[in-house]
């Protein structure tokens, strides 16, 4: 029998309720039971006392670079870094070097993926030509290809009459639309939140008017044409109040968020750190407050890393001109137990379900649960372990992290796919 089996830790499966001192037992890479006293009938064990078994956490938002920019990030490396981050299913953004704007594109990501990555990889395909913003893509032949969704993220789609279409078209292929909410008009050249911060520094900002705005026209949009809109690293309280009442009123509107917008605030960009230079940008505390709300309310589904790798040229430069973004895998789970569970705003099964079932579900992914049948995809993991981040160890090939040399609690112990143990003892195998 090709079987594993997890002996005696807290199984935390929130899709199913369940919460106790579990064995879990997979077999032929599915999950074939959960109970206690399980019999190993000759599959390998993992001894998990002391620790929590949750679902593999899925993660709707990560930049892998490939094709284009393998100095940043490969999909060799960016899974390896999924992996030991939790995370067993990940959705990647088509804002590659070509981007994913062609079925043979779409194929050789998911190709590169089977042969080279070690976490399920799930193709997200562009709005646009060449993500030009102007012409639609052939979203049909991307989703026959194995686009999970559609998005130019990166950027708005700042063209509405192609909104409309692309809406009216994912509608049809029964996927969302996911925005990167950001109109390239109001924000002006900005470069952080604008607030005191970036007076302070003498930066220009980016108002959070342009995310509200962008997000006020998806809900129009997506109600006429009865679409899933899904928001993209929401991150101002203008655009949570605005699908918190979408969603009142039945329209088809979810979102995600960042751990890092759930944790940091403007204030973190300090004396020009670039590493906390995200798009859209760190907000300041009422915005934070607001995305916690979201989240806790269920108005905010997902929590999503927007894993964005960058090198020493794009980062140790002035800040005006840094590229933006964060590696976040790897600290996805104890910058959400720092944001959400220790202030007590999630108890941890509240913040499983937002990592793990209620993304699957958003893009349709298999996985998520621990239901019989269901992918073999497990995180262990330690919520005690304390820990100090070193960047240098990160599996990413990218050490752009505000966290580095930061005191972590929380650390993924095992992580297994399809029943293959990929990390074990917090190391890759
Ligand atoms: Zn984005």
């Amino acid at each position: 029998m090709n079987g594993l089996l997890i002996k005696g830790g807290r199984v935390i499966d929130p899709a199913s309720g369940t919460d106790g001192v579990r064995d879990v037992l997979i077999v032929d890479g599915r999950i074939a039971g959960v109970g206690t006293g399980l019999k190993a009938n000759g599959a390998a064990v993992i001894d998990a006392k002391g620790l929590v078994v949750s679902p593999g956490f899925v993660d709707l938002h990560v930049h892998l670079r490939e094709p284009g920019q393998e100095g940043k990030e490969t999909i060799a490396t960016g899974t390896r870094a999924a992996a030991k981050g939790g995370v067993t299913s990940l959705a990647c953004m088509p804002n590659t070097v070509p981007p994913l704007d062609s079925p043979a594109l779409i194929g050789h990501v998911l190709h590169k993926a089977a042969t080279e990555g070690v976490v399920r990889v799930y193709p997200v395909g562009c709005i646009s030509h060449e993500r030009n913003g102007e012409v639609m893509a052939d979203l049909a032949a991307l989703r026959e290809a194995g686009a999970v969704a559609f998005s130019d993220d990166g950027n708005a789609v700042m063209n509405a009459l192609l909104t409309r279409r692309a809406m009216v078209n994912v509608k049809a292929l029964g996927v969302p639309y996911v925005e990167h909410a950001e109109d390239e008009h109001l924000l002006d050249g900005g470069v952080m939140h604008e607030g005191r911060t970036s007076l302070r520094l003498g930066l220009p900002g980016r108002t959070s008017l342009a995310e509200d705005v962008i997000v006020a026209r998806d809900l129009i949009l997506a109600e006429a044409a009865g679409a899933h809109v899904h928001i993209a690293h929401i991150s101002s309280a203008g655009s949570v109040a605005l699908v918190r009442d979408a969603r009142r009123r039945g329209i088809r509107a979810t979102a995600e968020v960042t751990p890092h917008h759930l944790l940091l605030t403007d204030e973190a960009v300090g004396e020009f750190d670039t590493r906390c230079k995200v798009n859209p940008p760190l907000r300041d505390e009422p915005h934070r407050q607001a995305l916690i709300a979201g989240v806790v309310d269920g108005t905010i589904q997902a929590i999503a890393t927007d894993h964005a790798p960058h090198g020493p040229l794009d980062k140790d430069v002035e800040f005006t001109s840094a590229a933006s973004g964060m590696v976040g895998l790897e600290t996805l789970l104890p910058v959400c137990l720092e944001a959400l569970v220790h202030p007590g705003h999630l108890d941890l099964p509240g913040l499983l379900a937002r990592l793990t079932h209620l993304p699957a579900r958003l893009f349709d992914l298999p996985g998520g649960t621990l239901d019989v049948g269901a992918p073999g995809d497990l995180c262990v993991f330690d919520e005690k372990a304390a820990w100090v981040l070193d960047a240098r160890t990160l599996a990413s090939r990218s050490h752009n992290t505000p966290f580095d040399g930061r005191k972590l609690t929380g650390r993924v112990v095992h992580t297994i796919v399809g029943g293959r143990v990929i990390v074990r003892d917090g190391a890759l195998t």
